[in-house]
């Protein structure tokens, strides 16, 4: 399966960041991997303009499940279409812990991705002591089971496991605990869609660095990475994405 290096800015970046994207640019010819950046979304429609012609896709942090409304302050999928974005990250632990974004909200926002004709990155993943009670598989597969919809297909969906402990802290999980995980997705999302199951990429995200990358993306059923704080600079972003080969 061909790899997916997507990068989350976060709330991070300001017009001039766009040299960031642009410089991947070049890397694009020698990279093996789909490459996807998700940029805030002031930075989305000059990030397009600036990649257009180019391999790598623009994508979002999050939407609304509605396409429009009374919803101060939120962006729909069809806004997001509408100027160019491909993909829709959802369900990051930042946002699970900070706007209490549950499953069922998590399941409706894709819906809404699909039917704008985009796709969605659905993130899942334990906590430091849900993994220390030994329960992280089950809680994981229970976010999947309810975050993932109906309309989910291998084309229109990419799943990322995140551990939450290994967001942003330099902490990563053993090969063997990421195997573990990610053939555990597998076998979940086989049962969930059949064959198509197979197909869908399961990205692996907490503290990805072109140092660690290429051991990661050797691990079987790791299908790319989703990328925080290494996405915002393209030389340790670059090194990232040939690791993906
Ligand atoms: C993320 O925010 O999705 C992430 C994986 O962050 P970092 O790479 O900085 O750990």
């Amino acid at each position: 399966m061909k790899k997916l290096i997507a990068g989350n800015w976060k709330m991070n970046g300001l017009a001039s960041s766009l040299a960031e994207i642009e410089a991947l640019k070049g890397v694009t010819g020698e990279a093996a991997c789909d490459i996807v950046v998700c940029p805030p979304f002031t930075l989305i429609e000059k990030a397009v303009a600036r990649t257009e012609g180019s391999a790598i896709a623009v994508g979002a942090q999050d939407c609304h499940a509605q396409a429009s409304g009374a919803y101060t302050g939120d962006v729909s999928a069809e806004m997001l279409a509408e100027i160019g974005a491909r993909f829709v990250i959802l369900g990051h632990s930042e946002r699970r812990s900070a706007y209490r974004e549950m499953d069922a909200a998590v399941a409706g926002k894709a819906v809404a991705v699909h039917r704008a004709g985009l796709a969605s990155i659905i993130c899942v993943g334990e906590t430091r002591e849900e993994r220390d009670e030994g329960r992280a598989i089950d809680v994981v597969r229970a976010q999947l089971e309810a975050s993932i919809p109906n309309t989910a297909t291998s084309t229109n969906t990419t799943i990322a496991y995140e551990p939450v402990w290994a967001i942003g802290t330099g902490l990563v999980p053993t090969l063997e605990q990421i195997e573990e995980m990610h053939s555990s997705i597998r076998q979940m999302l086989k049962e969930r869609m059949g064959g198509d199951g197979q197909h869908v990429r399961i990205l692996y995200g907490g503290s990805v660095k072109a140092q660690n990358a290429k051991a990661i993306f050797g691990v079987s059923n790791v299908d790319g990475a989703l990328v925080g704080g290494a996405s915002l600079k393209a030389s340790e972003f670059t090194g990232i994405i040939l690791a993906a080969v």
